[in-house]
């Protein structure tokens, strides 16, 4: 019972890993937070860390925009 509401702490990616660079020019980065339908990961799933995550929403927003990320992925097709 004591692990119920406890979820596994993870350590932001980008905190954690300086190179990986945070940026709409990176869509198979950005593709790591995104579920199959495309939707953006929360939060507590990814264990990025707020100001990482605000930062990632913006990213894939303008990645949506020039259209180098797909709102439906590839994927499913496999
Ligand atoms: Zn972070």
């Amino acid at each position: 019972m004591r692990f119920k509401m406890q979820y596994k702490r993870k350590i932001c990616k980008f905190c954690e890993n300086k190179d990986v660079v945070l940026d709409y020019k990176n869509p198979s980065t950005l593709r790591r937070f995104l579920t199959e339908e495309g939707k953006i990961l929360p939060r507590r799933i990814t264990g990025t860390c707020a100001s990482h995550q605000r930062q990632l929403v913006t990213a894939i927003k303008r990645a949506r925009n020039i259209a180098l990320l797909s709102y439906a992925s590839d994927v499913k097709n496999v």
